[in-house]
C-alpha cells in the first residue's frame, strides 16, 4: 500500500509532496497491508454501489498511519485485517477469516 510519511511522524497513504501538519517534504513509503481494528461502525445508510450491510472500520496501520476501510464482516477491536485498496477506497477483512469473494468482484 502506497503512501508517505513525514520526519515529524505525519503519515497517511494519500499521495501528498508536503507535510500538512509541518510543511516539510514528504517520503514515499510502501505501508504493510495489514493492520489492527482500532473502532468500528455498522451503517445505516449506504453510499453508491455499496450493498448493505457494509461496515466502516479504522484500522491503525503497523508504525503507520490510520485508514478508513470497508468491509462487509463485522469486526472488532483489536482484530488483525488485510487491507486491499480497490478503487480508490480500502476495504479490509480479518486475516485468518474467511474471504468473501462475491463481494469483491463485485467492487
Ligand atoms: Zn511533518
Amino acid at each position: 500500500m502506497k503512501g508517505v510519511r513525514c520526519k515529524c511522524g505525519f503519515s497517511t497513504v494519500a499521495q501528498r509532496n508536503l507535510c500538512p501538519r509541518c510543511g516539510k517534504q514528504m517520503t514515499a513509503t510502501d505501508w504493510p497491508d495489514r493492520g489492527k481494528v482500532l473502532s468500528f461502525t455498522r451503517l445505516g445508510a449506504m453510499p453508491e454501489r455499496l450493498d448493505s450491510p457494509y461496515n466502516l472500520v479504522l484500522v491503525s496501520v503497523e508504525k503507520g498511519p490510520k485508514i478508513v476501510c470497508w468491509s462487509d464482516i463485522d469486526l472488532k477491536q483489536n482484530d488483525e485485517v488485510n487491507i486491499i485498496p480497490r478503487n480508490g477506497k480500502c476495504f479490509c477483512r480479518p486475516t485468518n477469516g474467511p474471504m468473501k469473494e462475491r463481494n469483491l468482484r463485485r467492487l
